[in-house]
């Protein structure tokens, strides 16, 4: 009586005791879950453990989507779990989960988790610091973020238990969170993100009173650590939905703090183009199941910042090769402030930038080398979509797509004549001594001016 008053007047308030909808109650079927976390659910309830799948997969599920993989909840610690499977490691030193492996299949087994007390483990901002303290199933689902996401499946009973409201907001196809938006959004502000991520990934709607504060509290971004934004952008970008995303994320003021340079870029039409033309092509890509890079893929994102800077420095005198290295450099040096991009994809982003200027260059044996480079591929990709955007001309990206296909001698016959007055080639008379700098045998990815690359 008093619960369903409360639950009245306070909607979204989570609830002490679950609402169970029965099997002919909602359209979950155990056999779309996996064998791994069948079995990983089963030995746990065999061994008088509470087991359910939880999270996204539940989610995807209610909603008719397929599931990535399928996250288990357990009121089990992880010592308990880890005896019960042959292959089972503890793993997290600050919140400790189990991976269990079934098969080819890692299920991730956690247990009950209870909310923090908000005034203990929270920053100046009301982020909370810390996560990790054991709690009762009712804890668990209120510490979640939406209430879609909240919900626990058993695949033995084909139960579903819900302690938030999140079967009627999967009914109402509504992305609400638990509990306060305010308080939510503070203790982590990713939660925004997600909310224009997950929305938009499962066709949802983002609830009025969960929208609502996002514009304001908006800035909170800044205080996210930049590694943590880098896998939920990492997440959001290769979702298959990032133009649309991408364009929910600036209708609520949430771009402008992560992808600070890509402000910029939208500003100016051709720039826009250009990421309106890598989004669709990497959206097209994941929907296909082609590999998606993450390294490619940021590399697109902050192009023509790159370019800016390049013809800045190149109008200042600068020399084309380093001009371009210092442009590279500054543009992610911006950028590691607000999303940190790891190293190793670094690399891959400059390879392919500074691979660009190679593709002026169609005359002698420049060309055939170049089919060789281990980046090639990537760097004719990256060309495409700079064709598409109009930044360089069609003939260009077409004479490269139909050079890789030709046989040796149509080759030859495409070559251009090499009328470049190149500094390699030593100046008669006037040498270039005392410049210090030797371009190689062979000059391989000099730009069209003729710099060395790869300095
Ligand atoms: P995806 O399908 O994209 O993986 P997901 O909802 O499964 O979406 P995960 O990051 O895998 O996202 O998180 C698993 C579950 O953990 C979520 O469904 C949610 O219940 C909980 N969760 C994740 N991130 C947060 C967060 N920032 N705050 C509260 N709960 C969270
Ligand atoms: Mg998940």
């Amino acid at each position: 009586m008093i619960r369903r008053l409360i639950a009245r007047l306070w909607p979204g308030r989570p609830s002490d005791m679950p609402r169970v909808f029965r099997a002919d109650e909602h359209p979950v079927r155990r056999d779309q879950v996996s064998y791994a976390a069948r079995t990983v659910t089963r030995r746990l309830q065999d061994a008088g453990f509470k087991a359910f799948v939880v999270g996204g997969a539940v989610r995807d599920l209610m909603l008719g989507l397929a599931p990535k993989d399928f996250d288990i909840a357990t009121d089990a610690t992880p010592e308990q779990v880890k005896p019960l499977f042959r292959r089972a490691f503890i793993i997290g030193r600050r919140f400790r989960l189990v991976h269990v492996h079934v098969g080819n299949e890692v299920i991730e087994v956690s247990t009950f988790r209870a909310p923090q007390n908000a005034d203990e483990a929270t920053d100046e901002h009301g982020r909370l610091l810390t996560d990790n303290v054991y709690g009762t199933q009712a804890q668990d689902a209120a510490r979640r973020d939406f209430t879609i996401n909240a919900l626990y499946f058993d695949p033995s009973s084909e139960e579903v238990w819900d302690y938030v409201g999140g079967v009627a907001d999967v009914r109402a196809r509504r992305l609400k969170l638990i509990g306060p938006p305010v308080t939510r959004f503070r203790e982590d502000p990713v939660r925004m993100l997600r909310a224009v991520r997950l929305a938009t990934k499962v066709g949802v709607t983002i609830d009025k009173r969960t929208a609502a504060p996002i514009a304001k509290l908006a800035p909170l971004m800044q205080n996210v650590p930049p590694a943590r934004l880098f896998d939920e952008m990492q997440k959001l970008l290769l979702s298959g939905h990032a133009t649309e995303t991408l364009r929910s994320l600036r209708a609520h003021g949430l771009a402008h703090g992560l992808l600070p340079l890509l402000d910029v870029i939208l500003e100016q039409p051709l720039g826009q183009k250009f990421i309106d033309v890598a989004l669709a092509h990497t959206d097209r890509r994941v929907r296909e199941d082609l590999g998606v890079s993450p390294a490619f893929l940021f590399a697109t994102l902050l192009w023509h910042e790159v370019l800016a800077g390049w013809s800045a420095a190149k109008a200042k005198g600068d020399k084309p090769q380093p001009a371009m290295f210092e442009a590279m450099d500054k543009v992610l040096d911006q950028q590691a402030e607000r999303i940190a991009i790891p190293r190793r994809f670094e690399a891959t982003i400059k390879e392919i930038w500074s691979l660009q200027p190679r593709f002026e260059q169609r005359a002698g044996s420049r060309p055939a080398r170049f089919l060789e480079h281990p980046r090639f591929r990537a760097a004719y990709d990256f060309l495409a979509i700079r064709g598409e955007s109009g930044e360089v001309p069609a003939a260009l990206v077409d004479w490269w797509t139909r050079y890789q296909d030709a046989s040796e001698t149509e080759r030859e016959a495409m070559l251009k004549p090499d009328e470049a007055p190149r500094k390699r080639r030593r100046p008669r008379g006037r040498g270039r001594r005392g410049t210090g700098r030797e371009s190689g045998p062979d000059g391989g990815g000099a730009p069209p001016d003729g710099g060395t690359a790869g300095e």
